[in-house]
């Protein structure tokens, strides 16, 4: 592809494709199978400065821009979808509200530990029975002095229990609904946090998400993100900053899935020919790489975007919505040129199809993504 990246690009860009290979790739399978946080992989991508890869210097980040991480985000994901969702999880959606709404202060003591490692990051956004678009947040937080305390329950919190910053979206004003909402930086040690229990998923398995209860949290008042009542706008732009990256994953995803059809349909002989030499199997693929190709090219335009600190959201949820029709249909097109194999546990295929789902579903904005496109076209 002609993206004209930079020559510092293109070696982050292969570090972490060797990273990928070497590492995560001998152990994807079993992450998927045991469904247990990768400890061992997230310390090595410590060392990588993964963490903190966008982040700027004077906050232990290596300044090498959002476009570096999101080419990590997609190495990455060409071999294990959770891996991604780790990282996604941490640096997009923690690291980056920190970065963006944080104080000084905030950022001394969280963002610093957040990209050297000494903690990992999750969002806790999504509740049991509450949308958060509607400002139903059942999460509260009540002033109380120098501090809020917090009560409630969280549900579905990627990292959840192996994280050590949350950033956490909790009612600070009931009655203004969702302008009532606001953000916290949370200590994941913090006395009556607990994890009730984790979830077990269909995909992007030992990415791990719990369901976290608050019983009586005590946090600063110098922990709130923002302003109260900013909540929702920064649940807004970090979760649109999370689609650039998840747009990331289901290219690498969707990538990794047609070179095993490629391969598959060269070695499969029907009929005294390779399947792939069939116009129908030619044409599935054919699709799916012009599809994967434009979305690439729609996630890479984005993260410079946002690198360069231009408005980047209808991007980015033109990308969610692209990314949700061309990554399941490229999976399902997969599946159907490895036939009866693909369909089997014994190839690839059916964890990125379980994968690509997770990565599509997974931190949906906050409004879909057709309202925020059209927002755009009718300001
Ligand atoms: C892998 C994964 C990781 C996640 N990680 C996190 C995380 O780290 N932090 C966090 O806070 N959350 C996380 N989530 C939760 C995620 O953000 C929510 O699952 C997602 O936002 C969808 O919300 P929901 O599950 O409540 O579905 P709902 O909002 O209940 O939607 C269910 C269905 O109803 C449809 N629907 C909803 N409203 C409307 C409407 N107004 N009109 C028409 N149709 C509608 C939806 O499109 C969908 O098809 C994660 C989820 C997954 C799958």
């Amino acid at each position: 592809m002609s993206y004209p990246l930079t020559e510092e690009q293109q070696l982050i860009q292969q570090n972490a494709k060797e990273f990928s290979l070497e590492y995560v790739e001998p152990v994807a399978a079993e992450i998927d199978h045991t469904e247990k946080h990768p400890a061992e992989i997230v310390s090595k991508m410590v060392e990588q400065d993964f963490l903190g890869i966008f982040i700027p210097g004077e906050f232990g980040g290596a300044e090498a821009g959002y476009l570096s991480y999101i080419l990590i985000i997609e190495e990455l994901a060409r071999v294990s979808g959770a891996v991604a969702s780790v990282l996604v999880n941490h640096a997009s959606l923690a690291a980056y509200s920190i970065n963006r709404w944080g104080t000084t202060e905030q950022k001394e003591i969280y963002l610093t530990a957040l990209c050297q490692g000494q903690k990992l990051g999750a969002f806790a956004l999504n509740e049991p029975g509450a949308a958060p678009g509607a400002g139903e947040h059942k999460v509260v937080a009540v002033k109380d002095g120098d501090h809020y305390v917090l009560n409630g329950r969280k549900s579905y919190v990627a990292n959840g229990g192996a994280a050590g910053v949350y950033i956490v979206f909790a009612q600070t004003n009931p009655e203004a609904g969702a302008k009532g909402i606001s953000a916290f930086i949370v200590d994941g040690q913090a006395e009556g946090l607990s994890v009730a229990r984790t979830i077990s998923k269909m995909g992007l398995r030992g990415c791990q998400s719990a369901e976290l209860v608050f019983d009586n949290v005590k946090v600063s008042a110098a922990n709130l993100l923002g302003a109260e009542g900013a909540g929702l706008a920064i649940a807004a732009e970090a979760l649109a900053a999370a689609s650039i990256a998840e747009g990331a994953m289901v290219v690498g995803i969707a990538q990794a899935a047609m070179e095993d059809a490629v391969k598959y349909g060269k070695q499969r002989i029907q009929f005294r020919r390779p399947i792939a030499s069939f116009p129908a199997i030619q044409t599935m693929l054919a699709e799916m790489a012009a599809n994967i190709h434009m979305l690439r090219l729609a996630v890479y335009d984005a993260a410079s975007l946002l690198e360069n600190g231009e408005p980047f959201t209808a991007e980015a949820a033109m990308i969610k919505l692209f990314a949700a029709r061309i990554g399941q249909s490229a999976l399902i097109d997969v599946i159907q040129i490895e036939g009866g194999y693909g369909y089997s546990q014994e190839m690839v295929a059916s964890r990125l199809y379980r994968d690509v789902k997770g990565a599509i579903i997974k931190n949906s904005s906050v409004d879909f993504p057709e309202k925020i496109i059209a927002g755009d076209l009718l300001a």
